[in-house]
């Protein structure tokens, strides 16, 4: 009687040791069921090289890596809009220190607009309060808007 059905169990290595040294004393002197499971391995031999294939199709990594240089490309160039406003500030710095006589007059020229304002301002407000009320308002709302604005841009380029 050739144990058959527990030929494939022995090619799987599920059977226990006694099982598996009585179906390896029978394949010893029964040849057709060598011959079976032979015809069982090339089988199972011939099915996983069909998984593999399926599993991974030719070019298959070829086209994972494209993809993943194809998202990191377009990652450096998002990460490339937070160097505007470095590349920004490098330029006013550099502009600064390049028309520095200039700046210096022109804050000059500043300071003398601000303190005429510091004396103009509160005599202004006291003779115009709802046209003053009405400013500061309307410049704390642009204020608001810009910087939340602001927020959402960096909340974005960061993501
Ligand atoms: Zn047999």
């Amino acid at each position: 009687m050739c144990p058959e059905e527990q030929l494939s169990a022995y090619m799987d290595e599920e059977l226990n040791e006694e099982e598996r040294l009585e179906i390896e004393s029978h394949l010893a002197h029964c040849q057709s069921c060598r011959l079976l499971l032979n015809e069982f391995m090339e089988l199972k031999q011939s099915f996983s090289a069909e998984m593999f294939a399926l599993a991974e199709p030719a070019g298959f990594e070829n086209r994972v890596m494209q993809a993943v240089a194809h998202e990191s490309k377009i990652r450096n160039l998002g990460k490339l809009w937070l160097l505007v406003p470095l590349l920004a500030a490098v330029v006013v710095i550099l502009l600064t220190i390049a028309a520095w006589p200039v700046a210096v007059h022109f804050m000059n020229g500043a300071l003398v607009i601000g303190k005429a304002l510091l004396f103009t301002i509160p005599h202004a407000v006291s003779s115009m309060p709802v046209v003053a009320g009405v400013t500061v308002a309307l410049s704390l709302t642009v204020l608001v808007v810009s910087l939340l604005s602001l927020r959402r841009l960096l909340r974005s380029a960061t993501v």
